[in-house]
């Protein structure tokens, strides 16, 4: 039996694209999948039968790597994070918490600054190159890919294609940002709004569509609708923001007390290293404040 990939899901049907090219087969979900309760996503791996006619059944999922709810999409391993470096300004507290979502969902990230061009010229703009460089030296330390894109110039389009290719990549990063305009740049045929046009329209972006995997030109797939919108901390632990900092998690088996939260223990090996300066103020900082919202947000409900 052939093995694909959920590509799209629409009107109870699963259009899963065959190992071997060709148009994705219009397939039903196997009546079996209701009654366990589990439900075919966008991105499941699975097995499929061809009918007669020309259509398909989905017989089997195989095992998922990851789940998202927003957008419901399985077995997504990248986030690629945008993040202007002007209108809006790079915020590494938004940065941080991006990346804390992302990581607690299990997925890799690459952060993609976008719109270098448009870095005026004088002392401001010295000011957010500096800024820039600063961002792009802590989060490649820490572990990220960090790229300098300009989607209307074409800059670093082709670096970001290799990034992409063979992953099952999401988009996250706030509104404004230039992720349309960026996957527009980058997957031709690929058309999603920017907020210049859903500004005409009068509605916003990305309300009541349906989740949908665009073929990347390298191999792998890019899921049309951005992910991560939802930026509290209702889904995590509070002993989970820890590990979400890539450059705590390694250090936290050091820590004298498990479950240490790294905010006042003795012999704690995150604190010790902010002393020294092996962790960056900034995230550390972001850490504790991310705590800080986390117990006023249990507070609340
Ligand atoms: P999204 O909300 O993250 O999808 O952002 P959009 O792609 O809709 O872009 C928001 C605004 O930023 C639009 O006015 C775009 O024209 C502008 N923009 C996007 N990318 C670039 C870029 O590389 N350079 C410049 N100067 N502006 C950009
Ligand atoms: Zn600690």
């Amino acid at each position: 039996m052939p093995e694909g990939i959920i590509v799209k899901a629409l009107s109870g049907y699963y259009y899963v694209q065959g190992e071997h090219g060709g148009e994705p087969v219009q397939c039903r979900g196997r009546g079996i999948f209701k009654k366990r309760g589990e439900s075919p996503l966008v991105g499941d791996r699975v097995v499929y039968g061809e009918t007669e006619n020309g259509e398909g059944t989905v017989d089997e999922i195989l095992p998922r790597s990851s789940e998202l709810a927003r957008p419901p999409v399985a077995n997504a391993d990248l986030a690629v994070l945008a993040f202007s470096v002007v209108r809006p300004e790079l915020s590494l507290g938004l940065l941080d918490k991006f990346l804390v979502h992302i990581e607690h969902a299990g997925l890799d990230a690459v952060i993609v600054l976008t719109k270098l061009d448009r870095i005026p010229e004088g002392e401001e703009g010295e000011r957010i190159r500096r800024d820039v460089a600063a961002a792009e030296a802590l989060y490649s330390a820490i572990g990220y890919r960090v790229l300098k894109t300009s989607a209307h110039r074409g800059e670093g389009l082709d670096e970001l294609r290799t990034v992409l290719a063979g992953h099952i990549n999401v988009l996250a990063g706030q509104s404004g940002v230039g992720k349309s305009s960026l996957v527009n740049a980058l997957v031709p045929g690929l058309q999603l709004e920017t907020n210049e046009i859903s500004d005409k329209l009068g509605r916003g972006k990305h309300t009541t569509r349906h989740v949908e995997l665009v073929p990347l030109a390298g191999g792998g797939y890019m899921a049309d609708t951005p992910g991560f919108s939802q930026l509290d901390f209702a889904e995590l632990g509070i002993d989970e923001i820890g590990s979400c900092f890539r450059e705590f998690a390694e250090l936290s088996s050091s820590c004298k007390f498990r479950g240490c939260t790294h905010t006042h223990e003795p012999q704690c090996a995150v604190l010790e290293a902010k002393e020294q300066g092996r962790i960056a103020d900034s995230r550390y900082d972001n850490y504790a404040s991310f705590m800080t919202e986390w117990k006023e947000n249990k507070r609340r409900y």
